[in-house]
């Protein structure tokens, strides 16, 4: 019996996914929930943010403008470009802090 000691040196290098090589987005069902301030064939894609305590899904962002939630049918990245109809604003999600996504206003 003989213990196969790795290597100390010459180790392959992780491999990386290239960039643009995303695995596929996750997909979600959008139910209405009945947010009003736009017309009844966008609904699904504002909710209203019930605060802090409010966890955000990975296809879910708050409008830093007016507080609305933005939804997508796939989860968000960084790069997504977003538009909340609620105050017409653009917005592109960039990487927070923390990892999280948080949009950023394009004037
Ligand atoms: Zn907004």
């Amino acid at each position: 019996m003989s213990d196969v000691l790795p290597p100390k040196s010459g180790d392959p290098p992780a491999a990386k996914p290239a960039d643009g090589d995303d695995p596929p987005r996750r997909k979600f069902d959008l139910p209405d929930t009945g947010f009003r301030e736009v017309p009844k064939k966008w609904r699904k894609f504002y909710r209203h943010w019930s605060g802090p305590d409010d966890e955000l899904a990975p296809n879910e962002v708050i409008c830093p403008v007016c507080k609305v939630v933005i939804r997508s049918a796939r989860e968000f990245r960084a790069g997504d470009k977003v538009y909340c109809m609620p105050c017409m604003t653009r917005m592109v999600l960039v990487e927070g802090d923390d990892g999280s996504l948080v949009a950023e206003v394009i004037y």
